[in-house]
């Protein structure tokens, strides 16, 4: 049964309030019967685009166990076509409604593209380069605009201006998800995590209404 995007976005919510409050119940999500009743077919309720990073793992910080979850990790939680493939397909395949892209604070990606537009650094690895080129476009106007002092702030906004370029980016560089958005119901959200509180905040294009959640 399809889950429409409100109510999965309300599962997540409540996913994360049990993380952050360690009152889990990933562990009943996660049995042998569980995993037996999936081996036919899967129906993910979100897909999560959400950056590597170890101590983002978005299974554990939403509560969610086998099933549930659509997750493509790559650095810095970045566009390229692969994600926006896998996006599609699990969105087209399996009738998933909901896309959260999911940076995190302290983000090591947009750490290293900044350090480089700051001339601090320089990546070497043209692997690497092509994950820092797709993370400039969205901070490049943070430093030349010059209104945010501090480092600590910098990153901050970095990282939220990351995440927004990247659900710009699903939502306009694919006829299939516009198709999905203005005809079936599909959203796609920004959220960054906080690795010093575990909350996650939805802070882009949340619809304002979300009837049904
Ligand atoms: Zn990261």
């Amino acid at each position: 049964m399809m889950v429409h995007a409100p109510e999965a976005l309300a599962r997540l919510e409540a996913g994360n309030r049990r993380f952050v409050a360690e009152q889990t119940v990933v562990a009943s999500l996660s049995t042998t019967a569980r995993r037996d009743a999936l081996v036919s077919g899967q129906e993910p309720f979100a897909i999560i685009l959400g950056c590597s990073d170890s101590r983002v793992p978005a299974e554990l910080v939403f509560d969610q166990g086998f099933g549930d979850l659509f997750v493509i990790r790559v650095a810095g939680n970045v566009v390229a076509p692969s994600q926006v493939g896998s996006v599609e397909f699990a969105a087209s395949r399996f009738g998933t409604r909901l896309v959260v892209v999911m940076g995190h604070s302290q983000c090591g990606a947009v750490v290293a593209t900044l350090e480089e537009l700051q001339g601090r650094a320089t990546t070497e690895s043209k692997n690497l380069r092509s994950i820092v080129d797709r993370v400039r476009p969205a901070v490049e106007p943070l430093l030349s605009l010059g209104r945010v002092h501090g480092e600590d702030a910098l990153i901050r906004e970095a990282v939220r201006a990351n995440v927004r370029a990247s659900v710009h980016q699903l939502r306009h560089g694919s006829e299939l998800l516009e198709t999905l958005i203005h005809e079936s119901g599909l959203w796609i959200v920004g959220a960054e995590y906080s690795l010093e509180t575990g909350v996650v905040d939805f802070f882009e294009n949340v619809p304002v209404s979300r009837a049904g959640a």
